[in-house]
């Protein structure tokens, strides 16, 4: 955790004083330095990113005091709120351009909404429970972003209507890849998923003129993707895995 590369510390240097001083900002440049720059995540703008959101408002009333700690918490209808270094992960490893569209499955909170937005131009989120759909639309409204656009829905077939996407993250877990959602990426698109049982892989899945190439990364868990159809899409095998992560 404080083996920092130099290249992270000098991320770090570069970026501007968090806003809302105070407890939360020492919270989040302590999240971002141990917990982010201390795994190996280097992404100047993903860093900053996860020190401008602020997570403590995306988490129910009794977990705000845990909101900036090392593990995934848990949100209203028994669904979770990833740990910071896998919402970073993901987002890292989906490379976003600056002028990107992006589609999320599984809003949840809308935190991971929250941190896409600072690095895409537009980001879309589908969520199957609605009341917490309805919740994450007001906690964004309330926070003033403007480029999330939510709805109610099984995300297990993307969102056709505004395909193709630069990065599609699902942060629910489905058993195969879903294809629906290879076939919404834009050329040269990330795809960044957890597959699996009841432990998952993440696999980023990219788009090419000749098709598609797909990356093993770390094993992860995260709670299932409800209203799954079967699909034809790879399973993960065991691999080498360079870590361990939470969602
Ligand atoms: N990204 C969220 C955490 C996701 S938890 C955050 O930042 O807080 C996983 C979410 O995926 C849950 O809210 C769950 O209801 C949702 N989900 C599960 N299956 C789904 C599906 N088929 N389509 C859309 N959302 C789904």
């Amino acid at each position: 955790m404080t083996n920092f590369n130099s290249q992270a510390a000098a991320n770090l240097a570069d970026l501007a004083t968090p806003p809302g001083a105070g407890a939360y900002g020492h919270q989040r440049q302590q999240m971002v330095h141990q917990q982010l720059m201390g795994r190996g995540i280097t992404d100047a703008r993903v860093l900053e990113a996860m020190l401008e959101v602020p997570r403590h408002c995306f988490v129910p009333p009794s977990e705000v005091r845990c909101a900036y700690w090392d593990q995934p918490l848990p949100t209203s209808q028994g669904q979770t709120i990833s740990q910071p270094y896998i919402v970073a992960f993901m987002t890292d490893i989906a490379a976003i351009p600056a002028q990107g569209r992006v589609l999320e499955v599984g809003t949840g909170s809308g935190y991971q909404a929250a941190i896409l937005a600072k690095l895409a131009t537009t980001v879309y989120s589908i969520e199957i429970i609605d009341s917490l759909a309805r919740q994450a639309q007001q906690t964004l409204a309330e926070l003033g972003y403007e480029n999330i656009h939510i709805k109610q829905g099984n995300g297990y077939q993307g969102w056709p209507e505004h395909a193709p996407y630069d990065a599609i993250l699902v942060t629910a877990a489905p058993t195969r890849v879903p294809s629906a959602l290879v076939d919404q990426l834009a050329m040269g698109g990330k795809l960044v998923v957890p597959v699996g049982y009841s432990s998952q892989t993440i696999l980023v899945i990219t788009r090419h003129l000749t098709g598609v190439s797909t990356e093993y990364t770390i094993p992860v868990r995260f709670v299932p993707m409800i209203g799954e159809e079967p699909g034809e899409g790879p399973v993960p095998t065991a691999g080498a895995n360079p870590g361990q992560g939470m969602a």
